[in-house]
């Protein structure tokens, strides 16, 4: 799941398809007018729509539903949901103890008792994403 939102038409982030404003169904593989079903360069490297459109272009090639484009990983951390995918996360891969801290814990992590388990600290920050330790 992405707490950003995508939309499936032109696939750039933050509104839905019926929001869209561009006429027709574009590329998530090469940026062209056509469903990726048809793109017939599905054997050249990917071109990320939302990358050409912030002129990001020293990425490593990917398409535009890359959950690594410079594009989404900046949405996300700046997302208030990051917390709440946080969360999930730590739900679904069984992570015992998360930290989320302001300020930052450095180098020395404390030793907390298994007992303590989980422990949810919350801040009134959504700067989040920086501060958070997970072990
Ligand atoms: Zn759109
Ligand atoms: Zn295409
Ligand atoms: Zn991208």
């Amino acid at each position: 799941m992405t707490p950003v939102m995508q939309c499936y038409k032109c696939y750039g982030y933050n509104h839905k398809i019926s929001e869209c404003q561009v006429p027709d169904q574009m590329c998530l593989h090469c940026g062209d007018f056509h469903s990726f079903n048809q793109c017939p360069r599905k054997s050249s490297p990917a071109i990320c729509l939302n990358c050409i459109r912030s002129n990001i272009t020293n990425a490593t090639p990917h398409n535009s539903v890359n959950r690594e484009c410079p594009v989404h990983i900046r949405l996300l951390s700046r997302s208030p949901s990051s917390l709440t995918s946080f969360i999930d996360y730590c739900n679904e891969h069984h992570v015992d103890i998360m930290i989320v801290s302001e300020p930052p814990i450095k180098k020395q992590l404390p030793n907390f008792p298994s007992s303590i388990v989980p422990i949810f600290h919350h801040t009134n920050t959504i700067r989040l994403s920086e501060h958070v330790c997970a072990f």
